[in-house]
């Protein structure tokens, strides 16, 4: 794998007018390793004894879902799912069995490009704690064998989940974070915050509200060949973004690139896609769209946005030195722009308050 790490993905921006109108309340900040990467926090309260409150109410939320949604711990209610869901029809949690049915209802709409199934191809191709590699013949075949959402049969009076066949099994890391993002707000608005951006590992953020005086969180979308330009720059307020990248992980083999986001329809890495950025109203819908339209790509993906979700879509193709853009209901200026990539000016990440970086460690 050429590279672990995925830079830059947002910068924030504040305009110091912001803490002089509302001097009782100060941003506060905290970062903790969950998921598999780092969750910040920025939130504006009155004290430091106040915001460490929340922070804790918020990563203990963060803790619980993710010893629920983990594949990666066997303790998990996705675990214990995955481990006898083949043999009988196991009950679950209203919880987990409302985001099940969410995903698969995507999976319907989105022609299968959206698909929770998907871990054996992950692990066929080296992405579950590993860093990719070419499958053989019969592990790729083994692998799309079990592969596809209608294997997994969800009954809503008896709340149960059950699989077709033994080797259908759910992965919902296109998914958990947004989920876990959405109800962290929930929990973060109940107690009283009424500024907060909530960020898993800059692939999705959250914003409630705006910064005291301010009319939203501004929020700069890196481009993904040069992690220091913005490519938009966008105003968060009660909405969230999520991004999906074929820089995050891959690796190289006789002059392709094969990322850790499939198409499980044909069973392979997507080729081609650069970066799909969603805007939505809620996380777990942006990180949900950010894999299905990047999978999908753009002609495919209007089709599903013209029934769908309200989304703004930014998608980035194309070569470094000559990025493809299209978009759908995109809200801001874009650079460079996409008829003319090459002199179009590029925004500088010059005034950053601070710069996220992502590290991938399972
Ligand atoms: P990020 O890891 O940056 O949040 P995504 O939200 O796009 O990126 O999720 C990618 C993960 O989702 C992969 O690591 C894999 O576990 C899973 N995945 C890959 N392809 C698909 C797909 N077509 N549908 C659903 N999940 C997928
Ligand atoms: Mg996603």
């Amino acid at each position: 794998m050429r590279t672990l790490f995925k830079s830059a993905l947002v910068a924030l921006l504040f305009a110091s007018a912001a803490h002089c109108q509302s001097p009782s309340l100060r941003l506060f900040s905290e970062t903790r390793p969950a998921m598999g990467t780092k969750f910040t926090i920025h939130l504006f309260a009155a004290d430091e004894r106040k915001a460490a409150e929340y922070f804790e109410l918020a990563f203990d939320e963060i803790d619980r879902i993710e010893e629920v949604l983990s594949n990666y711990r066997p303790s998990s209610e996705l675990s214990r799912i995955n481990s006898r869901a083949a043999q009988e029809a196991v009950t679950t949690d209203p919880e987990v069995f409302a985001l099940l049915r969410l995903a698969l209802d995507f999976s319907r709409r989105s022609n299968g490009a959206f698909d929770i199934t998907v871990g054996p191809l992950v692990r066929a191709w080296g992405f579950f704690r590993g860093e990719g590699r070419y499958p053989s013949a019969e592990e790729l075949a083994k692998a799309r064998a079990v592969v596809g959402w209608k294997n997994v049969q969800l009954d809503p009076a008896s709340r149960t989940v059950h699989y077709r066949f033994p080797g259908v099994e759910l992965d919902l890391g296109a998914v958990g974070k947004g989920y876990a993002l959405d109800r962290v707000i929930e929990l973060l608005r109940e107690a009283g915050v009424q500024s907060a951006l909530v960020d898993a590992g800059s692939s999705t953020m959250l914003a409630l509200g705006a910064p005291p005086g301010e009319e939203g969180w501004r929020v700069q979308i890196p481009q993904p060949a040069n992690r220091t330009q913005s490519v938009s720059s966008v105003l968060l307020r009660d909405a969230s973004l999520s991004t999906s990248g074929s820089y995050e992980k891959f690796f190289r083999l006789n002059g392709r690139t094969y990322c850790h986001i499939f198409d499980p329809r044909i069973g392979e890495p997507v080729q081609n896609m650069l970066q799909t950025t969603v805007i939505a109203s809620d996380a777990t819908t942006s990180d949900i769209l950010s894999t299905a339209l990047f999978v999908l790509g753009p002609a495919a993906g209007k089709e599903l946005l013209r029934s769908g979700p309200d989304a703004k879509v930014l998608w980035i193709q194309g070569e470094p030195q000559a990025l493809q853009l299209d978009f759908w209901r995109w809200p801001d200026p874009v650079f460079p722009s996409a008829s003319s990539p090459r002199q179009s000016p590029r925004r500088p990440l010059a005034d950053r308050q601070f710069v996220q970086r992502r590290f991938f460690q399972r």
